[in-house]
């Protein structure tokens, strides 16, 4: 499958190349890591320019452009923005397509609008301190209660919970049934009675918190579950591919923002009157590194392009993934042999991207969850 991108998807990419360049000085890129600022100013240039829309369709204010040109939008605002990357992958990748394609009419025709111009943020409350890759072993309850339910328990992880409007919440409705047919999945007011955010306090992409989220008799109507009672399972599988493609478009774009940094680094530096760069060493690292981010990038784009075909991606999008995140793990920390001492010092970008791409391998999925379902599909 060749890696072909139409004029539409290539002006896209030039674009928002562009935008990020333009808007992300050096300073607003330094802020987000030691001040953990988050731009929320730039993510509604996103929606202004259409393009927090790219996957939601026309008919809900979205420009219906597919996975291709989602991967496109997130693989390069990953290079320099990549607290807002997190933000659009929850919140319209996850949580939006899951509106779109199993919410009610009456769910879709109020979120979908508002998420695609950056008017509401949701965030995807999945994972528990005892249910991580295991994520059907939940135990967060949902006990109805007059027109609606009360959810007690509490979530973890939860990216951008602190600047969420609403969230998707799994929740447990049946015990006594086999555990993926006994959930439910709830929007959630962020602002509900009995709901408390707290930031952890975590290693790197500091502008987007992740959180502990306690749940204390927060009151839900029942107009607010998707896909109706005990059919939750299908919602929180049903984003994952497309989880996992914009991850790994995520990680070739930081990979290759890490690699360009330290090729110039090394092209800028000399000692015993040679530059870095011309070392033997240093010329295989970077053409291995290139070598293997291209191949992550047709891995991201093929399983992508089955996406919009409407063809089974379950496995390539596994791969890409798995692909992507050990890469970019691999390629940050032998990037920071080529800046030698200059690699510890926090001035230097090489040391962000590394502690920036350390969850790549456990967010959206473990490398090993992902090969089990690479073998799986294999049949094995
Ligand atoms: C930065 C960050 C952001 C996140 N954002 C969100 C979010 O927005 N929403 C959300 O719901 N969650 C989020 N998560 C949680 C994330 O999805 C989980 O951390 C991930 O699924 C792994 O779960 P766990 O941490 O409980 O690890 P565990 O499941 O306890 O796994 C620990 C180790 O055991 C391995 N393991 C587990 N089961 C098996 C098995 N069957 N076979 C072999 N090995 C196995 C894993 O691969 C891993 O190496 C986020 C996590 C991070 C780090």
């Amino acid at each position: 499958m060749p890696l072909q991108f139409t004029p539409e998807q290539e002006m896209l990419r030039e674009q928002v190349s562009r935008f990020v360049r333009q808007e992300c000085s050096e300073q607003l890129f330094r802020r987000m890591d030691e001040e953990a600022h988050y731009p929320h100013e730039l993510y509604a240039k996103l929606a202004d320019l259409g393009m927090l829309g790219i996957p939601i369709p026309v008919a809900y204010g979205g420009s219906g452009m597919g996975c291709v040109s989602s991967a496109i939008f997130q693989e390069e605002l990953s290079k320099r923005l990549l607290p807002l990357q997190m933000t659009f992958q929850v919140s319209i990748l996850s949580a939006g397509m899951a509106i779109l394609d199993l919410g009610s009419p009456a769910q879709k025709a109020r979120f979908l609008p508002q998420l695609a111009q950056g008017k509401i943020n949701f965030s995807i409350a999945f994972t528990e301190p005892n249910a991580g890759s295991d994520a059907a072993a939940i135990a967060l309850t949902a006990t109805a209660s007059g027109d609606g339910f009360r959810l007690n328990g509490q979530k973890i992880f939860i990216s951008a919970a602190d600047i969420s409007d609403f969230m998707l919440v799994s929740t447990r409705t049946d015990r006594n049934v086999p555990k993926r047919e006994g959930i439910t999945a709830f929007i959630v007011d962020s602002r509900s009675k009995g709901l408390t955010i707290r930031k952890i306090d975590k290693l790197g992409i500091k502008a987007n918190a992740y959180c502990e989220v306690f749940f204390d008799d927060v009151y839900v109507p029942a107009e607010n579950i998707v896909n109706g009672i005990n059919k939750g399972w299908a919602v929180v599988t049903h984003s994952l591919e497309r989880d996992r493609i914009g991850a790994a478009a995520r990680w070739v774009g930081v990979g290759q923002e890490a690699l360009d940094y330290a090729v110039d680094f090394a092209r800028n530096r000399s000692q015993f009157g040679r530059k870095i760069s011309s070392f033997e060493w240093t010329r295989d690292l970077f053409a291995e590194m290139q070598t293997k981010l291209d191949a992550a990038k047709l891995l991201t784009y093929r399983a992508a392009r089955l996406m919009d075909e409407g063809k089974p991606c379950r496995k390539e999008a596994s791969m890409a993934k798995l692909f992507a995140s050990e890469l970019v793990v691999e390629l940050s920390r032998s990037m920071m042999q080529v800046l030698g001492g200059y690699s510890y010092a926090l001035e230097y970008r090489s040391q962000r991207y590394l502690r920036d791409c350390l969850f790549a391998t456990i967010g959206a999925g473990t490398s090993q969850m992902q090969k089990l379902i690479i073998a799986n599909e294999m049949g094995i």
